[in-house]
């Protein structure tokens, strides 16, 4: 899988050994795991999916681009994969989940990994982790027509929120702080699941 992700032009080395380390299999249906190292998104139950090693790889190199991660909130855990891929990239790491039923399969997921450094919480993502705030990165594994506002606010002076944006066409919204300015570019084409509000 690792190969494949360099063949499809992702560069940075502590993201591809993040991808190399965490092993995938353990978040899919047993069922699945013989194309668990597919370039594809999975289904993990409750209609949602785990997204495709690519696109995972991608979002975290973007946010990567000449920094560190340092303090991530992710909004979307799902089955808990990217979350943990991210763990060995950042410092410390919140990701956020609105299915209280794939939170708990996320944390019997990621229970053997041991990673000390990742926290899962239930909640609305669209209003963040207030609590836990400012981040240094935001990263939104569901995609909406607009951004949350709480997601901008909760970013650090020089923090980046990378988020889908749009309904049936997605593209990547790179949002990138300097103190109160917040400079905004397009990146990847991509497909995600909605971004819902309330938990469940
Ligand atoms: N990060 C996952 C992908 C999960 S799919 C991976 O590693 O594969 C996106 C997830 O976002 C779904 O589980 C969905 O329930 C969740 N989601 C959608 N809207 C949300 C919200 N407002 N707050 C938190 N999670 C949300």
């Amino acid at each position: 899988m690792v190969e494949r992700l360099r063949e499809q032009g992702i560069r940075d080395e502590k993201v591809l050994a993040a991808m190399a380390t965490i092993p995938r299999h353990q978040f899919v249906e047993k069922g699945l795991a013989f194309s668990a190292y597919d370039d594809c998104a999975l289904p993990i139950g409750l209609q949602q999916t785990i997204s495709q090693p690519f696109v995972v790889a991608r979002m975290i190199e973007i946010l990567c681009e000449g920094r560190h991660l340092g303090r991530a909130l992710e909004i979307g855990a799902g089955c808990g994969y990217q979350a943990a891929v991210l763990s060995l990239v950042a410092s410390e790491v919140y990701a956020v989940e609105r299915l209280r039923a794939l939170l708990d399969r996320a944390r019997e997921n990621l229970r053997p990994l041991r990673l000390p450094n990742l926290r899962l919480k239930c909640g609305d993502g669209t209003q963040g982790l207030p609590e836990a705030a400012p981040f240094d990165t935001i990263i939104v594994a569901a995609g909406g027509m607009s951004v949350p506002p709480a997601l901008k606010n909760q970013l650090a002076p020089d923090g980046r929120l990378l988020i889908p944006v749009g309904e049936a066409d997605q593209q990547l919204l790179l949002i990138e702080r300097q103190g109160n300015v917040f400079r905004e570019s397009w990146r990847d084409a991509v497909r995600f699941v909605p971004l819902l509000t309330g938990t469940e």
